[in-house]
């Protein structure tokens, strides 16, 4: 017997379970709508050339190795990382701004939670209904003591936004101290963000409220294509220049490097002081979590934002992928007005971002299974697993499943 058997046995990742489902599917025409990860028009996955060409000339740099990065990271990554988000901040906010390398986004939104969890030690955390599945299970391992509260975000009857019940809720029930988890574009799993308008209305409340802004971010550049646009949200709440605030930002999908974990975490704080005192927390952290970060990918990442030439190629490849992905959502939404199915099928190309919340039923998401199309039971479908060759066959099993 072992001293192990009184634990449960916990639930699966659905989206991994979703995948070895398609793989084990033995149709010839089938479609992958689940995981988030760039899928290029043979639905295979893509190394941006940019990627690929500094690849090669580290390997080929004899002055490269594989000794340990700082605590805090590789200084080059983490200062470029930085200045992409706040887009090439003034000295006076750099000294205001702590940053370090993470494990990607998930592991800079974990740095967080704890942290703030510690030193903070808010009451509550407000996160989005729906929010990226993972958020909860993060803030439960890393701060067990902040109650999770959701703010509504999805209005189910348009497939858009739901601004006025988000901002209700957390008018009447948010606490001067409580922390609010924000996506800074491309809200996953819904591909909705609100307006620039809409965020000033949130950044307002953020202050009058005392509530402390979590930024997310998973997606910059790889929405819009923009980086600067896609950081719009992050720059006007730091800009505003009353309120402290963190970011984790994961460069998974914009750089296509989600097998080597390159994420930051960034806090901004009132004065440098702070900053410096809010730093060494996280350095210690660190230490006791990773001791330090992984080196390969950092370096991928620091080559091609410091050097401009490359920076531009890259900023190429992100509108090849926010590009194709746009494409895939017109090419869908054709599809479909053309088969006169039924319902309004505008939000597909509203939204934004690697998903779409299809606004299809649990009912309608099994019954495509049946077709050979996997997705969710929310209804999210993640857009790139779309291409020329499957958009019509989806559309058309779309519409025999709506009828
Ligand atoms: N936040 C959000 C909203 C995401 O969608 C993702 C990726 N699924 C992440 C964080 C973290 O991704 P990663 O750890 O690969 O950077």
């Amino acid at each position: 017997t072992s001293l192990f058997n009184h634990l449960d046995t916990m639930p699966g990742d659905p989206i991994f379970g979703l995948m070895s489902l398609y793989a084990k599917d033995p149709a010839e025409e089938k479609a992958s709508l689940t995981i988030g990860v760039y899928r290029d028009e043979q639905g295979k996955p893509w190394v941006l050339p940019t990627v690929r060409k500094v690849e090669k000339m580290i390997a080929e740099d004899v002055a490269t190795n594989h000794e340990y990065l700082p605590m805090e990271g590789l200084h080059a990554f983490v200062e470029s990382a930085r200045d992409l988000l706040f887009g090439n901040p003034s000295p006076a906010l750099t000294s205001r701004i702590g940053s370090l390398q993470t494990i990607s986004g998930t592991g800079a939104v974990h740095l967080g939670a704890r942290f703030l969890n510690d030193s903070l030690q808010p009451k509550r955390i407000w996160v989005s209904d729906p929010t990226w599945g993972n958020h909860h299970a993060i803030f439960d391992i890393a701060a067990p003591a902040v109650e999770q509260k959701m703010y509504p975000y999805y209005d189910a009857a348009t497939c858009s936004l739901n601004f006025s019940g988000m901002m209700e809720t957390l008018e009447e029930q948010a606490q001067p101290g409580d922390v609010i988890l924000l996506h800074a574009c491309a809200h996953n799993p819904t591909g909705i963000d609100p307006t620039k308008e809409q965020w000033k209305l949130i950044a307002d409340l953020c202050e009058r409220k005392h509530l402390f802004p979590f930024f997310d971010s998973a997606y910059q550049g790889f929405a819009s294509g923009d980086v600067d646009e896609d950081a719009w949200a992050v720059r006007h709440f730091v800009d505003r220049g009353t309120l402290e605030l963190v970011v984790a930002q994961s460069f998974s999908k914009n750089f296509g490097l989600y097998g080597q974990r390159v994420g930051a975490f960034h806090i901004v704080t009132a004065d440098e002081q702070a900053r410096d005192k809010a730093l060494s927390h996280l350095i210690y952290l660190q230490r006791a979590e990773i001791s330090n970060p992984p080196v390969y990918g950092a370096r991928i990442v620091a080559f091609i934002l410091q050097n401009a030439e490359l920076k531009a190629e890259w900023e190429q490849d992100l509108l090849i992928m926010s590009g194709r992905i746009k494409t895939m959502r017109a090419a869908l939404f054709g599809a479909l007005q053309e088969l006169k199915t039924p319902g309004n099928w505008q939000h597909i190309v509203d939204q934004n971002g690697m998903f779409s919340y299809t606004g299809l039923s649990e009912k309608q998401v099994l019954a495509l299974r049946k077709e050979h199309i996997y997705l969710l039971t929310s209804g999210r479908a993640s857009i790139s697993g779309l291409n020329r060759d499957n958009v019509k066959m989806v559309a058309k099993a779309i519409d025999k499943v709506v009828r």
